[in-house]
């Protein structure tokens, strides 16, 4: 199940330096990861891999390791596997013209079955995530359309901090959204209101 049409219809990829819409499969079959990308606005787009693509959402809140925290994720197209590396800019005018951060990796494990496009379909998928920020048990689960909550299971990672303001850096290069912007010729001050005001102690979020 899945196609890239969608991904492709919405790019040009002579203009975008995202990853062309190709599907193919990862030595696990079960990467994931978690993008914060400041477009229009800021959201964190989780995405797992699923028969050769990445099944993507769009949480606007980012994710949550409170058990009580029920976080709105939005189902947006597939992506294409390699979308998994990518940290960049996307011009804008383009479609989610911004920044991308590599927010957190790794592979995660379907806890509800095995088959994950068809737990997709029926609407909850039950998944331990294996990242370097985001670890433990989750689900997602089909509210209506493409309205899914991702909400953290209890288990020994859970907690309340929040891990979006506490690990606001990328994973793989340490950079802020606003580093990214201004190494790759995006807009810096655009980008930087995706970044926390300081590193210091929040209030906690909800
Ligand atoms: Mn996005």
């Amino acid at each position: 199940m899945g196609s890239l049409s969608e991904y492709r219809r919405k790019r040009s990829f002579k203009k975008t330096r995202e990853p062309l819409p190709e599907r193919k499969h990862s030595r696990t079959g079960h990467r994931f990861v978690v993008q914060k990308h400041r477009a229009r606005n800021l959201h964190y787009d989780l995405r797992l891999e699923a028969d050769g693509l990445l099944k993507s959402w769009a949480v606007p809140k980012g994710p949550s390791l409170d058990t009580h925290v029920k976080r709105l994720a939005m189902a947006v197209e597939d992506h294409p596997l390699d979308y998994a590396d990518f940290e960049g800019v996307i011009p804008e005018g383009e479609y989610g013209g911004g920044t991308v951060m590599l927010w957190d990796q790794g592979t995660y494990e379907p806890e509800n079955g095995t088959d994950v496009a068809s737990l997709l379909q029926k609407g909850e998928l039950k998944f331990k995530l294996k990242g370097k920020k985001l670890k433990g048990s989750w689900v997602l689960v089909r509210t209506r359309a493409r309205n899914w909550l991702l909400i953290k299971h209890r288990d020994s990672y859970v907690s309340d901090e929040d891990i979006t303001e506490t690990f606001p850096r990328s994973v793989t290069t340490g950079r802020m959204l606003a580093e990214i912007a201004s190494a790759e010729g995006g807009d810096v001050e655009k980008a930087a209101a995706g970044d926390p005001v300081s590193t210091g102690r929040k209030k906690r979020k909800r």
